[in-house]
């Protein structure tokens, strides 16, 4: 099976693994702060905290802006449950925007549309690793007075005319999940230039305590103070060696993911039955995904077609507003983002990571191309 996606890790991945092995801290030492820095840099901020998903970052995230009961934080529809979950796990209320029919990221007409008295803020999603139209969102959040928050989990290393995704929003959400831009195994990561969110969250992730055992230790004291019941979303320094080593190699890797996309591209340029989701001029796109849509009813087919050629196609994603919870705790259901909707009856995944080969890449046209045609004839 060819896969979606899929780590990519060498022999200086392992040893860096290996060497925390052998020494005094497996967690909370000094490769945590050392992963930070070199995130903080990537990205152009002033501050990063590591944690042990994406999803903690994001529940981190919210839990600074000190997100509560009532309030409301609107979000796509078209994104994995984890970006809603966080404001459910505050006690707030998601409100689902819906997105833009051809690119497929959030669209501002909507948030514009989805705003209350009780909108606190709007996390934008850079979906399949493209940026979202950040100067229209930032706007809007300044006209507003709502915070702009971004869930880059797909979109590290890509850029939005010259910023960096990670330093556009207030804070910005990372995953290191075995199929995102770099991985940790699980790990996360939220950056920021703001000095008060970024302490709160160091301290969000260790249970709420002031300072963790490797300060304590240092310093010759056993005290602490819980100061607010926080959650141990800690990641290990075995992570981040690991974290540290990929990051180095990302942006060659974004360039061969570029150049799978160009491929796709090309092959998909005179079909008019598959049709590469739009793209925004003047960004940097991570291509962590590259989403085909197949009109015409023939999604099914040729994903059950494909997948028994090997080819591990996936869809991503089911609009978060369909899925049973927030039908029946929120009142949601079809009908409310068309867009989002009508994306998912026709979107496939198709596989894009460093690892393929040219010749994989083909296979994958040509099994896609050969599903298409009978897939039609059928429907
Ligand atoms: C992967 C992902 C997450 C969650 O990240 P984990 O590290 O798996 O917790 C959140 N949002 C989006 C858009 C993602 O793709």
């Amino acid at each position: 099976m060819i896969p979606y996606g899929r780590q990519s890790i060498d022999e200086a991945d392992i040893a860096a693994v290996v060497d925390v092995l052998k020494s005094d801290w497996l967690t909370t030492g000094p490769m945590v702060e050392r992963f930070e820095a070199a995130v903080a840099a990537y990205v152009g901020t002033a501050q990063a905290v590591a944690v042990s998903s994406g999803t903690a970052a994001l529940h981190a995230m919210m839990a600074a802006l000190e997100i509560g009961p009532g309030d409301e934080v609107i979000v796509p529809a078209l994104t994995f449950a984890a970006t809603a979950n966080c404001v459910v796990y505050q006690g707030g209320v998601p409100v689902f925007a819906d997105v833009d029919p051809d690119t497929l990221l959030i669209s501002p007409e909507s948030v514009e549309r989805c705003l209350s008295p009780r909108t606190r803020a709007v996390i934008a999603v850079d979906y399949a690793g493209q940026p979202c139209d950040y100067a229209a969102l930032q706007s809007l959040a300044d006209r507003h007075s709502i915070r702009l928050l971004a869930d880059g989990c797909h979109s590290l290393g890509a850029h939005f005319g010259t910023q960096a995704s990670g330093s556009i929003a207030l804070m910005t959400a990372f995953s290191f999940h075995p199929v995102k831009p770099i991985t940790t195994g699980e790990g996360g990561m939220v950056t920021t230039d703001d000095e008060r969110l970024a302490a709160f969250m160091r301290t969000f992730r260790n249970h709420g305590i002031t300072t963790d055992a490797r300060q304590r230790e240092q310093a010759g004291t056993w005290y602490y103070e819980m100061r607010t019941p926080g959650f141990n979303y800690r990641i290990s320094d075995i992570q981040c060696a690991l974290g540290i080593e990929q990051l180095k190699k990302l942006d060659g890797w974004i360039d061969r993911r570029s150049s799978i996309a160009a491929i796709y591209d090309r092959a998909f340029a005179d079909h008019d039955h598959v049709i590469p989701v739009g793209r925004q001029p003047g960004s940097r796109h991570a291509w962590h995904l590259y989403v085909v849509r197949l009109p015409g009813g023939i999604r099914r087919r040729v994903y059950e077609q494909m997948r028994t050629d090997g080819i591990g196609v996936n869809v991503h994603y089911i609009p978060v507003h369909l899925h049973p919870f927030y039908r029946q705790r929120f009142g949601t259901g079809p009908g409310l983002c068309p867009a989002a909707e009508a994306a998912y009856e026709d979107i496939l995944s198709l596989p894009v990571h460093p690892g393929l080969t040219d010749d994989q890449v083909q296979t994958v046209i040509d099994r896609l191309l050969e599903a298409v045609q009978p897939a039609r004839r059928a429907a």
